[in-house]
Parts: structure tokens; sequence; C-alpha cells
């Protein structure tokens, strides 16, 4: 469900993935973005960071074995009261960022050295150790 308010938005989604896998591809897409990171709670799995303008927060809840909940918060450090302008550009990019990398890492690969069926998006073979990028 997806707010968009006076200088914020907020959205969450539902994705069927495994919470390590999805906080591990939420920090990577956090690092793409160019912000700064000013908190990381990994117990509660928080993270508040922020760029020029906004203000913002990424929160991973579990809902059951095979479900999570991804929300993001963007929100204008000033208030702009008669700023009608819309304020996703954040949220936007995150959740592209995130749901690329999702399909990368649903994408398999087989390692060059063991012939094992490996996720896209590791350096390194998980079952020989090989490099792979
Ligand atoms: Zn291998």
């Amino acid at each position: 469900m997806r707010i968009e308010g006076a200088g914020g938005c907020f959205d969450n989604r539902v994705y069927e993935l495994d919470i390590d896998v999805a906080w591990n591809i939420i920090m990577l897409s956090i690092n793409e973005m160019g912000v700064t990171i000013d908190s990381i709670d990994e117990e509660k799995r928080l993270i508040h960071f922020h760029n020029k303008k906004k203000i913002m927060q990424i929160a991973v809840q579990q809902l059951d074995d095979e479900t999570i909940q991804i929300i993001m918060d963007a929100t204008k450090e000033r208030l702009q009261i008669y700023n009608w302008k819309k304020e996703t550009k954040e949220v936007n990019l995150f959740y592209e960022l995130f749901e690329n990398k999702l399909r990368e890492y649903r994408a398999f690969i087989l390692c060059p050295q063991c012939h094992a069926k490996i996720s896209s998006l590791v350096k390194f073979c998980p079952e020989c150790g090989t490099k792979v990028k």
C-alpha cells in the first residue's frame, strides 16, 4: 500500500523470500542509492539513512515462514507546505534496485569450476570458493 503525502512517500511490499537474503539485497540496493547510512539495527531489521533532501528508513518484517514485508518511508527534511510535487523518487528507486537484484538472485548460473547451481549475485561459489565474477 502506497501513501503519498506532503513531501513524503510510504510504501510496503510483500515478497516470498528468506529474511536474511532480503536483508542482504536491501543493503546492496541502498549502497547503490548514493545515500548516507545513519544507523543499522540488525536485530530489529531497521535501517535509517538520508541524502541531501530526505530522511529515509527501511524496515523488514517476517510475516510468516515464507513471507516478508519491506517497508520504506521517505520524508523531506524540511516540509514545504506549498509543494505539490510528488516525492516518490527515492522510494521508487529503492524498490526498482531491490526487485532487479531479487530477479538476479533468483536467476542461477553454473559455477565454472564445480558446475554447482549458484546464485548469479554471489562473487564466490559457496560450494568450492571459486571467484565467479
Ligand atoms: Zn564452484
